[in-house]
C-alpha cells in the first residue's frame, strides 16, 4: 500500500499562524486565556487547547475584566476592540493579515462615503466582522442573481471586496453585472488562494490514487467541499481522526491519497499517514 499526500493540504497560512499564536500565549500563562468563539472547526485541536486553559465562550460579557481574549484568525468587527478597551481585556488579535487588509479596506472607502458591498455568506464570522468594520451597513450578496434584487443607485459610490474563501469566477461574474449597472464603483479583489490551492491539489491527487481519505472536522465547510471534490473523482473517505478508517475497506485499494481540510492540524495528518502505512 502506498500513500500519496496532497500538496497543499491542513492548515493554511493564516490558521497556522494563529494556531501558533495561541499556543504561545498559553504557554505563557497559568490562568489560561478566553477566545471569542472556537478557534477553528476542529474539535481535536480545540480540546488539546482547551486541556492547556483555552476557554471559549460566545460573548466578550462572558469575559471579566483584565482578562485576555484570543481574537480567532476570522477576524471581528471594531466594536469588539472598543468595548474590549473599556472593559479593560488585553485583546490577542490573531486575525489573518489577509482579513485585515479587507477590514482597512471597508474603513477607509466607508469613511470616503463609499458603501461596501460584500460577497460573501452573511452568518460567516468573517463576513460578520468585515460589516463591523463599516458601521454594519454592508450590503451582502452570495449570489449573482441576487444583485436584481437590490436597490443600488448609479450615482451612489459603491466599493466591492469578497470574503476570501469565494470562487473567483462568482468575483468576476459580479464584477462584470455591477460594471453594468454601476458608475462609480471600486473593486477590491480579497480572496484567498489558499482554499483554491487546496482544492486544486485534492483533485490533481484524485486522479493518480486509488481511493482518497480526507481529513477534517464534520462541520469544516472547507473539508466538505474536499471530500465533494475527491468523490467525484474516485470512492473518498471522510475522516475526523486515524480512528475512523476502515483496514478491511482501506486493503481493497494500493495507492491511497491523502488531503486535510485547512482547520486540520499536522499532527492528526500524521498519525492517519503513520497508521496506513502501517497497515
Ligand atoms: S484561508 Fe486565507 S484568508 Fe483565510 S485564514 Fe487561511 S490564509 Fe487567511
Amino acid at each position: 500500500m502506498k500513500v500519496k499526500i496532497a500538496n497543499n493540504a491542513g492548515f493554511c497560512f493564516g490558521v497556522k499562524r494563529a494556531m501558533n499564536m495561541a499556543w504561545h500565549e498559553l504557554e505563557e500563562r497559568e490562568n489560561g486565556i478566553y477566545a471569542l468563539g472556537p478557534l477553528i472547526h476542529n474539535k481535536q485541536a480545540v480540546s488539546k487547547y482547551e486541556d492547556r486553559g483555552l476557554k471559549t465562550v460566545n460573548e466578550l460579557n462572558d469575559i471579566p475584566s483584565n482578562e485576555s481574549v484570543i481574537i480567532r484568525s476570522h477576524g471581528v468587527g471594531e466594536d469588539i476592540y472598543i468595548q474590549s478597551k473599556n472593559k479593560g481585556i488585553n485583546v490577542i488579535d490573531t486575525t489573518c493579515p489577509f482579513v485585515k487588509k479587507i477590514h482597512s479596506i471597508a474603513k477607509e472607502y466607508s469613511a470616503k462615503g463609499y458603501k461596501i458591498i460584500v460577497i460573501g455568506d452573511k452568518d460567516h464570522p468573517e463576513v460578520i466582522g468585515i460589516n463591523g468594520w463599516c458601521n454594519e451597513d454592508a450590503i451582502i450578496i452570495k449570489t449573482l442573481d441576487e444583485i436584481d434584487q437590490l436597490n443600488l443607485d448609479a450615482n451612489e459610490k459603491y466599493c466591492l471586496v469578497s470574503q476570501t474563501t469565494i470562487n473567483l469566477d462568482l468575483y468576476n461574474s459580479i464584477v462584470e453585472k455591477l460594471s453594468e449597472r454601476l458608475n462609480d464603483i471600486v473593486f477590491k479583489n480579497t480572496i484567498c488562494s489558499a482554499t483554491k490551492e487546496r482544492q486544486f491539489s485534492a483533485k490533481e491527487l484524485s486522479k493518480e490514487v486509488d481511493c482518497m481519505i480526507v481529513i477534517g472536522g464534520k462541520h469544516s465547510s472547507n473539508t466538505q467541499k474536499l471530500v465533494n471534490i475527491c468523490r467525484g473523482i474516485v470512492p473518498t473517505f471522510a475522516v475526523e481522526t486515524k480512528d475512523e478508517l476502515d483496514i478491511n475497506e482501506l486493503k481493497k485499494f494500493n495507492i491511497i491519497g491523502v488531503t486535510a481540510g485547512a482547520s486540520t492540524p499536522d499532527w492528526i495528518i500524521t498519525e492517519v499517514i503513520n497508521f496506513i502505512e502501517s497497515i
